[in-house]
C-alpha cells in the first residue's frame, strides 16, 4: 500500500503545473536564490546534495555558484529525466580557475533517479562526504507531505560531520482569526438579504479539515507565536513529529472591544542562517504579514468560537456565537502534528481553551 501512495506522491509531481507554481513563487526563490548564489565561501568548490531537485532549479543555483559536483538525487522518472536534460541545456557555467581567467566548467550537475533513501547502488559516492545538503521539502503547514524524513536521512547518511544543511531552521507560527476570515461576512449580507443560515452551516463544516488559504492579516485577533521549531542540523528524525503548547492573547488594537476568535492560522519560515550562510543568511517566511507564497497558510476552525476581550461589551453584548459565558483574554492552545503512518499525510489535532 505504501509503495502505491508514494507512486501516485511522485506521479504528481511529473505533472509540470506545480513545479511552475513552485518556479514561479517569488519569496521561495529568492530566498534560495540568495542563500545559494550569495555564500560563496560555502558553495565555491563544494560536493552538493540537493535531495528532491525536481526540475533541477536549486542545483543549477549551486553549479552558478561554484560548486565542484552537484548530485541532484529525483525519485520521479520523469522530472528526473527533465532535470537531466536542463542541466544539459545548461550545462556550461562560468566559473574563474584558479589562474583568476574565466573558464567554462562543464558536467557539474549529475542527476540520480531513485529515492534518496535507495541511491546506494546508483551513486559512486562515499558515506558522508556531502559540504553542502540543500532541499525544498516543505509541505503546507511545513509538515504535510513528510518529506523531512528523508532530508534527515541523506543527513545521516551522505553528509560530512560539520556539513551545511540549507535550510538548517523551521519554525511553525500560530495566530488567532476573527470572523473576518470566515465565510460569515458574505452570506450575512447578499444584496441586503440575511443568508447567515448558509455561512453558519460553512463554519461547522469547515471545523472538519484545514484549509490552506491566504489570511488577510488584518483579520488576525491575537498576538502571533511560535509553536514548534527544529533545528535541521541537530533534530533527531523521530522529532519530526510533535505536541505542542502556545497561548494567544487578544491584539492590542482588539482588546477594547469583545469579539470571536473563530480558529488559529498556521504557517511556518525556514531560516538558512549564518551558522552556515556566514556572508549572507535568509529568510523563508510564509506569515500572512509577509508576502504571499503558494503555500499560503493553513486554516483550522474551531468547533466553537471563543469570546474574547476584557468585559467592555460590543455594542452591549457579546458577540452572540460565542458559547462560552465570558469573554477570554487568553487562548490555550495545545497542536500536536503527526506523520499519518499510511498515507504523506499528517494528522493535527488541535484543543482549544478561552482563560
Ligand atoms: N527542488 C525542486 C523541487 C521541490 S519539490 C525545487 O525547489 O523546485 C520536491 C521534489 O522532491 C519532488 O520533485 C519530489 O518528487 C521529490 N522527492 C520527494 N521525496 C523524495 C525522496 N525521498 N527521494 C527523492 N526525491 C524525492
Amino acid at each position: 500500500h505504501i509503495k502505491q501512495v508514494n507512486e501516485g506522491y511522485f506521479g504528481s509531481y511529473s505533472s509540470f503545473g506545480i513545479h511552475r507554481e513552485m518556479l514561479s513563487d517569488k519569496v521561495r526563490m529568492d530566498a534560495y536564490g540568495q542563500a545559494i548564489l550569495k555564500n560563496p565561501s560555502l558553495l565555491n568548490g563544494a560536493v552538493v546534495m540537493d535531495v528532491g531537485c525536481g526540475t533541477g532549479i536549486l542545483s543549477l543555483f549551486s553549479a552558478k555558484a561554484g560548486a565542484s559536483r552537484v548530485i541532484a538525487v529525483e525519485a520521479s522518472a520523469k522530472m528526473a529525466a527533465v532535470a537531466s536534460q536542463v542541466a544539459k541545456d545548461n550545462g556550461l557555467w562560468l566559473s574563474k580557475s584558479q589562474s583568476g581567467v574565466e573558464s567554462l566548467q562543464k558536467g557539474v550537475i549529475e542527476v540520480v533517479h531513485g529515492m534518496v533513501e535507495e541511491i546506494d547502488k546508483t551513486v559512486e559516492l562515499q558515506p558522508h562526504s556531502v559540504d553542502v545538503l540543500l532541499s525544498e521539502w516543505m509541505g503546507y503547514c511545513l509538515l504535510y507531505e513528510s518529506m523531512l524524513g528523508s532530508v534527515l536521512y541523506a543527513r545521516d547518511r551522505w553528509l560530512k560531520p560539520g556539513g551545511a544543511i540549507l535550510p538548517d531552521t523551521a519554525t511553525i507560527f500560530v495566530a488567532g482569526f476573527g470572523k473576518g476570515a470566515t465565510s460569515l461576512p458574505f452570506w450575512e449580507n447578499v444584496s441586503d438579504f440575511d443568508m447567515s443560515c448558509i455561512g453558519n452551516e460553512l463554519v461547522i463544516d469547515a471545523a472538519r479539515f484545514p484549509i490552506v488559504d491566504v489570511v488577510d492579516s488584518q483579520d488576525l485577533i491575537t498576538s502571533s507565536a511560535m509553536l514548534q521549531s527544529f533545528d535541521l542540523a541537530t533534530m533527531k528524525p523521530n522529532e519530526v513529529d510533535f505536541t505542542a503548547t502556545a497561548t494567544l492573547e487578544l491584539k492590542p488594537s482588539a482588546s477594547g472591544t469583545c469579539c470571536c476568535c473563530y480558529g488559529i492560522v498556521l504557517w511556518f519560515e525556514t531560516g538558512f542562517t549564518s551558522r552556515f550562510c556566514r556572508e549572507t543568511p535568509a529568510l523563508l517566511s510564509t506569515s500572512p504579514y509577509t508576502p504571499k507564497t503558494h503555500w499560503s497558510q493553513t486554516i483550522l476552525t474551531f468547533r466553537e468560537p471563543i469570546a474574547m476581550g476584557f468585559g467592555k461589551e460590543n455594542g452591549g453584548k457579546l458577540e452572540a456565537i460565542g458559547t462560552n459565558m465570558y469573554p477570554a483574554v487568553k487562548i490555550d492552545l495545545r497542536v500536536s502534528i503527526v506523520r499519518s503512518t499510511e498515507h504523506r499525510s499528517v494528522d493535527i489535532s488541535l484543543e482549544a481553551a478561552g482563560v
